[in-house]
């Protein structure tokens, strides 16, 4: 919006001229500015030879057999790829997943991006930008009736959101922004494989937006085998920011656990993960979200639906509340995990 409002100033537009560019690129979602016919066509000339309203564009979108998940593959003006994905959770739903690297560089052993390694870092505009890619599609395809955009947003595509926090955190103000896209905290969410000393930081600055932890493994040398970042941040330190997390903001952690077989599914996994998160705080202030591990060009396997049951109860009579997640977007290879910008 920062150029945006560099040419109005040039042309000496009125003050409200910036108001009504918001509200029709951010509310109303039009995707040219041909269609901004509250502004005289000068603006809209000017605007639309200076200043792109996307600056991504999308090379291919595809919707799963379903319908409940669509990924698109956007290209960035260096010519990179990344993919995010609308889905649709709950029938009254729609969450948009987003990326904030281009690759990333923690190298989970399961995961599509990581096996891509890091291309580069997304500026926050990068970022917003796909949201409001999902919010003109909805309203060109009439998604929920036209006329609202996603109801969340979680930070769970490609890359380490924390790896890149400052234009992470310029994206989540954008997005919460009363006058671009208006989400409340708690409509957001950001996954992190475990950067402790920023985990403590984004309880400073966003206390309200939920934290997703990638978990994988409560036993340091499996999870430095699962997720190599492990050495940098071993399960005690992250344990730390995690009750300074819990303190300083009041809310609940989403523990994320991809269930591998015969890796981390085994009964004293689920022992080892009962008494870590027992130390960090509450039973009520944690929930584990199990994801059955998707497909990838990994040798790592899912287990059974009936394992990963059996491991949700053993968590569950140990008191900690454990959700198992449908995996939705698979034909597509849209589900987490497999996000890899290649096709
Ligand atoms: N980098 C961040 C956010 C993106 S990943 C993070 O790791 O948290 C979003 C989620 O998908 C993470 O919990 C990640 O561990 C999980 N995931 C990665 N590969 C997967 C796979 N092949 N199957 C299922 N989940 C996977
Ligand atoms: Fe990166 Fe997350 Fe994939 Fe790990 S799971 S490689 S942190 S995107």
């Amino acid at each position: 919006m920062s150029k945006a409002a560099a040419v109005l100033k040039r042309l000496k537009a009125p003050h409200f001229r910036l108001a009504q560019l918001r509200q029709a690129v951010f509310r109303d979602a039009q995707d040219s500015y041909e269609a901004m016919t509250t502004l005289p066509e000068e603006l809209r000339r000017a605007l639309s030879a200076e200043v792109p309203i996307l600056r991504l564009s999308p090379a291919l979108v595809r919707a799963s057999a379903d319908g409940l998940c669509r990924k698109a593959l956007l290209r960035l003006h260096d010519g990179l790829k990344i993919e995010t994905v609308l889905l649709r959770p709950s029938s009254r739903r729609w969450t948009v997943c987003i990326s904030s690297q281009a690759g990333c560089a923690v190298a989970c052993t399961f995961c599509a991006t990581g096996l891509m390694g890091l291309a580069r870092n997304l500026t926050a505009e990068e970022i917003s930008d796909q949201v409001l890619f999902w919010k003109q599609l909805m309203r060109r395809e009439k998604i929920a009736g036209g006329e609202a955009g996603p109801d969340n947003v979680v930070y769970m595509g490609m890359g380490e959101p924390f790896a890149n926090y400052e234009p992470v955190a310029q994206s989540l103000r954008a997005l919460m922004d009363q006058t671009q896209f208006g989400l409340g905290a708690r409509h957001i969410s950001v996954s992190t494989s475990g950067i402790a000393p920023k985990i403590e930081r984004f309880a400073e600055d966003f206390p309200q937006v939920n934290l997703a932890l990638s978990l994988h493994a409560a036993e340091d040398s499996l999870r430095t085998k699962l997720v190599p970042m492990n050495r940098a941040y071993p399960l005690e330190s992250l344990a730390a920011s995690l009750r300074a997390y819990l303190e300083r903001t009041g809310r609940k952690i989403f523990v994320e656990y991809v269930l591998l077989r015969g890796e981390n599914d085994r009964p004293q996994d689920a022992r080892s993960l009962a008494d870590y998160l027992r130390s960090i705080g509450p039973l009520e202030r944690l929930h584990v979200n199990l994801i059955a591990f998707n497909q990838t060009d990994t040798p790592h396997q899912a287990p059974p639906e009936a394992e990963a049951r059996r491991f949700q109860a053993l968590l569950r009579r140990d008191g900690i509340p454990t959700t198992l997640r449908q995996n939705l977007g698979q034909d597509i290879n849209g589900a987490c995990g497999q996000l890899l910008a290649k096709n």
